[in-house]
């Protein structure tokens, strides 16, 4: 009779195997598993000398595994190196987030994992890709990678667009000085959302191997500071910019309506779904806008500058608003293309510290500080933001070029904006 050895582990290393990409993760990368270990397994001779940590089990090493529970934010206890229930139960949370069986106890694989976060993450693969269009589900899948590799991270939704996207917002950081950035209210400029991804991404990076931003501290900025980022407030307006108009779009026909009868959505498309233009919804002098528009043929939903019927009358707006009115923020960075132009007064309403900043920031990306005038200065969200709050709020147009810019500019765009996005967050 043949005796057949059945391994759990190996069970699931071959399942992660066959899985090899989860989510777009490479499995195999995150569990350090290469075919001459396996082969090692399969003969069940593991070179490594490895110590299994359960319930019971003391010492640095257990403070270790506390410490990087605790920073994954799966553990609150404390990092005495006594591994307890609480400990167990951070192992469990770890070990289902990393599609392992949630045994609580620290064996081969749990280990791997843990100290991928130890050691510091492989960062050999980015999960943002800056050289492709931008679109709402390409940014979703970035964001569930994103959470998957630091899942430390607070990642929600402010509300959903009028397709039923979800607005999401992504939190670094856990300090009390709370920030405020924010791309895509206008659906042509969807560069601005790889922008902050690519920044979440980078911080996230930095954050975990303990390492700087140009001369910028991740480590101290996250202690100090949280930022949030909402990368696309108009998602149903980007995918029409990129995807086109299907002809399942609940407002087809009001659309090419709306859009003079052309079907083309991809070169001057702004508003959301609704042919409202989201940074004219907002409640500042909205009324004062809403007279103007006549005078630049506005007289009615369409490709841009149209206000809606009623300030916030749109979900993303309503969303916007409502999350800025929720958080205590102390510096708001509303981000449009393009122009290389920073926005920074409405009304004569911003204070002299609000110019400083903005010299500081024009200082920084090497673009030129501005007022807005006529129908662009009414009803924007840095406008509602300087008004209601009377804190510095900012419209920042990046790059320069005929919009949608293409995704070839973002390098430079993004060398632009690094300072201005970590300064933002330690200002005071
Ligand atoms: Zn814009």
């Amino acid at each position: 009779m043949k005796i057949i050895k059945f391994s759990i582990k190996n069970g699931i290393v071959n399942l992660f195997k066959k899985i090899k990409y989860y989510r777009g993760v490479d499995v195999l990368k995150i569990y350090n598993i290469d075919s001459k270990e396996k082969e090692s397994i399969n003969g069940n001779t593991v070179n490594k000398v490895f110590k299994i940590y359960k319930i019971g089990s003391k010492g640095a090493n257990v403070k270790e595994i506390q410490a990087t529970l605790n920073k994954l934010g799966l553990y609150e206890g404390d990092i005495d190196g006594i591994f307890g229930v609480k400990t167990e139960d951070g192992i469990k949370k770890l070990q289902k987030l990393s599609k392992v069986l949630p045994t609580g106890v620290v064996d081969y694989y749990t280990s791997e994992v843990l100290e991928k976060f130890i050691l510091g993450h492989d960062t050999s693969m980015d999960i943002v890709n800056t050289n492709i269009d931008y679109t709402y589900e390409i940014m979703k899948k970035n964001i569930k990678g994103l959470k998957i590799r630091y899942p430390f991270i607070e990642v929600g939704s402010i509300g959903k667009s009028i397709l039923g996207k979800e607005l999401y917002y992504i939190k670094l950081g856990n300090g009390e000085n709370k920030v405020f950035y924010n791309g895509a209210h206008h659906a042509i400029e969807w560069i601005t959302s790889l922008l902050l991804m690519k920044f979440v991404e980078n911080y996230l990076k930095a954050y975990i191997k303990g390492e700087k931003i140009l001369n910028y501290d991740v480590n101290e900025i996250w202690s100090k500071s949280s930022i949030y980022i909402v990368p696309m407030v108009n998602p149903d307006g980007v995918d029409l910019v990129i995807d086109g108009l299907k002809e399942n779009n609940l407002y087809y026909y009001d659309l090419i309506k709306w859009n003079k009868g052309n079907t083309d959505f991809s070169k001057k498309w702004s508003a959301n779904i609704r042919g409202v233009d989201l940074n004219h919804n907002y409640d500042a002098s909205w009324a004062k806008g809403k007279m103007a528009e006549k005078e630049y043929g506005i007289y009615g939903p369409g490709p841009t500058r149209y206000s809606g019927i009623y300030p916030e009358s749109e979900p993303e707006t309503k969303a916007v608003a409502d999350f800025t009115r929720k958080n205590d923020f102390k510096i708001v960075i509303a981000y449009h293309s393009q122009g290389e132009v920073i926005y920074w007064d409405y009304m004569n309403m911003a204070s002299k510290r609000a110019k400083e900043i903005g010299e500081l920031f024009s200082r920084l990306s090497g673009y030129e500080l501005e007022e807005a005038h006529g129908m662009t200065s009414y009803s924007g969200y840095k406008d509602w933001f300087i008004e209601k709050f009377k804190r510095p709020g900012y419209t920042i147009e990046i790059g320069k070029g005929i919009n949608p810019l293409p995704t070839t500019k973002f390098t430079k765009i993004y060398n632009d904006n690094i300072r201005i996005l970590l300064e933002g967050a330690v200002l005071n």
